[in-house]
C-alpha cells in the first residue's frame, strides 16, 4: 500500500486503483460529516446583461475545505456527492444558503442556484422549494434553478411535471451546459426551460474554430425562436462577449465579468463598478 512505504512520493504520483478507492471511500465520510455539519461555503459569480452591461445576477457555487485535503474542487465532491447518495442534501443546503442570503441583499438581483439532476423525477424539488422559499421569504421570480446535462435526465413524464410545478410558483428553470452532455434536442422542446446556458466549450472555440462557432450561432438563434433566453458561460475576452452579443445571447458571465467571489459587495452595479468594489 502506496501510503505505507514510507518516501511520500507515491502521494503525488498516478494513483493506482486501490489508491483511488481509498481516497473516494474516505471523501465519501467526510462528505457525510460536512453534511451534517455544513461545512460548505458559497461563492457568486456574476452574470450580466450583455446589452447593457449590468450585472442582473449571481450563481451560487458550492465550495467545500476537506480538512487535511483543502479545497476539493465542485467538478470531484459534487459527483462523489451523487454517487454516494449525498447530492439532495448538497443541493439542499446550497439552496437554503444562497436563498437565505439572497433575500438579504440590499438590490432584489436573481440568484442563481445548480440541481443535479440525480435526484429529479422523485418529485421532492418542488416541496423542497416551498419550504426554502417560505422560510427565507426570497420572491420566487428572483430565483432560478439550473439543471446540468451532463447528468442523464429522466425523460420521463414525472420529470416533466416536476418541472412544470417548480416553473408554477414563479422560480425560472435553465438547462446547464449546454452542447457538452445528454443534450438531446428534444430536451429543449419536451421540458419547460426559460435558459439555456451555452457551455463555455463552445465560448471557447469563438475566434478559433469557424464550425464550432456556426453552431454556437445556430443554437443561439434556436433558443430565441423556441423562447427561452440564452446564458453564455466562461467568457473570458472581448471578442467573445462581441461575438455573443452580436448574435443575441442575452446574457453572459465568466472570468471578463468576474470571479466568483464569497461575498457581494455593497452595491452591485455595472461590471466596472463590481471591479472597483
Ligand atoms: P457550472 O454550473 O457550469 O458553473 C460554472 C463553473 O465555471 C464554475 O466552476 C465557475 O467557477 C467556472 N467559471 C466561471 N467563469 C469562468 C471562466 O471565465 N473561465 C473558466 N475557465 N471557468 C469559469 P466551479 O465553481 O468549479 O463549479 C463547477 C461545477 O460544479 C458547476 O459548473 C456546477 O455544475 C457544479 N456545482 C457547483 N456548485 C454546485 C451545487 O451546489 N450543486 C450542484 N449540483 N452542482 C454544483
Ligand atoms: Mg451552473
Ligand atoms: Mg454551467
Ligand atoms: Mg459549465
Amino acid at each position: 500500500h502506496a501510503k505505507r512505504q514510507g518516501d511520500g512520493r507515491h502521494i503525488h504520483s498516478t494513483p493506482n486503483l486501490l489508491q483511488t478507492y481509498e481516497l473516494s471511500a474516505g471523501i465519501e465520510q467526510d462528505l457525510q460529516r460536512a453534511v451534517m455539519k455544513g461545512e460548505f461555503t458559497l461563492n457568486w459569480l456574476p452574470v450580466i446583461d450583455t446589452a447593457s452591461e449590468k450585472v442582473v445576477s449571481f450563481e451560487a457555487l458550492a465550495r467545500w475545505h476537506r480538512p487535511g485535503y483543502g479545497d476539493i474542487s465542485p467538478d470531484i465532491f459534487i459527483s462523489c456527492a451523487e454517487s454516494a447518495g449525498l447530492i439532495e442534501q448538497v443541493d439542499g443546503w446550497v439552496l437554503a444558503a444562497a436563498c437565505r442570503e439572497a433575500a438579504s441583499w440590499e438590490q432584489a438581483l436573481g440568484v442563481s442556484v445548480n440541481i443535479s439532476p440525480v435526484w429529479i423525477s422523485h418529485n421532492r424539488l418542488p416541496s423542497l422549494l416551498r419550504r426554502v422559499l417560505d422560510e427565507t421569504g426570497l420572491d420566487p421570480t428572483r430565483l432560478q434553478i439550473e439543471l446540468s446535462e451532463r447528468v442523464p435526465f429522466g425523460s420521463d413524464g414525472m420529470t416533466r411535471r416536476e418541472l412544470s410545478q417548480v416553473r408554477a410558483m414563479g422560480v425560472r428553470l435553465a438547462l446547464d451546459d449546454f452542447g457538452t452532455g445528454y443534450s438531446c434536442l428534444g430536451l429543449l422542446g419536451t421540458y419547460p426551460f426559460d435558459q439555456v446556458k451555452l457551455d463555455s466549450q463552445f465560448v471557447q472555440a469563438i475566434g478559433r474554430d469557424r464550425r464550432a462557432e456556426a453552431i454556437t450561432r445556430g443554437v443561439l438563434q434556436m433558443v430565441q425562436s423556441l423562447g427561452m433566453t440564452s446564458c453564455a458561460e466562461g467568457v473570458e475576452t472581448e471578442e467573445q462577449l462581441a461575438f455573443l452579443d452580436a448574435h443575441g445571447c442575452e446574457e453572459i458571465q465568466g472570468y471578463l465579468i468576474g470571479r466568483p467571489i464569497p461575498r457581494l459587495p455593497r452595491q452591485v452595479g455595472s461590471v466596472r463598478a463590481m471591479d472597483q468594489a
